[in-house]
């Protein structure tokens, strides 16, 4: 079975109307989180600013959360700004539910294809793992890796998931000799 590897090679832009300019891009840049404490309560927020007109908006994170229900250590990481989290947050379903925002993929990410699939005896498996969770329509990611037209990929290709549908969990599929 041949490795596939689906990353990210950098953090996706953030699908998210600006209040000033109308436009619909946003980016984390460095990335940066602001911690406010009310009392015994804590605020934090992602800080995002728009593409176009740099205009900064907060994205809530924890809204009046305890102090007393954060790991020391996780308080520690908001306050450093610490790149993993950043990204963990940035990525977690929630937070784009809660704030209504979708990732913008286009150009984060790339496809790590091995291409001994070559020098293999028909029909060849190949495994895709997702280190991130970048969708991905199967059809589109299988013509890339392998070089072939989508309608090759319809008839050499058999695979247990809907090649059509976007898909960000891990899946094989076979492919079979040309003609
Ligand atoms: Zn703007």
């Amino acid at each position: 079975m041949l490795p596939w590897v689906v990353r990210r090679t950098r953090l996706p832009l953030l699908s998210l109307r600006c209040v000033d300019c109308r436009s619909e891009s946003a980016t984390t840049g460095e990335g940066r989180f602001r911690v406010n404490a009310n009392g015994k309560l804590l605020d934090v927020w992602l800080l995002v600013r728009c593409v176009f007109c740099d205009r900064t908006s907060k994205l809530t994170v924890h809204e009046r959360a305890p102090v007393g229900s954060f790991d020391p250590t996780e308080l520690e990481r908001y306050h450093d700004n610490d790149p993993e989290l950043v990204a963990s947050t940035l990525l977690d379903p929630l937070l784009a539910r809660r704030n209504r925002f979708t990732l913008d993929w286009k150009g984060a990410w790339r496809l790590d294809a091995s291409s001994e699939w070559l020098d293999e005896a028909w029909p060849v498996r190949v495994e895709v793992v997702f280190e991130d969770p970048v969708p991905v329509r199967p059809e589109r990611l299988i013509a890339q890796g392998l070089g072939l037209s989508r309608n090759e990929v319809l008839r050499r290709i058999k695979c247990d998931i809907s090649l059509r549908r976007s898909t960000s969990s891990g899946f094989t599929f076979t492919v079979m000799a040309g003609d």
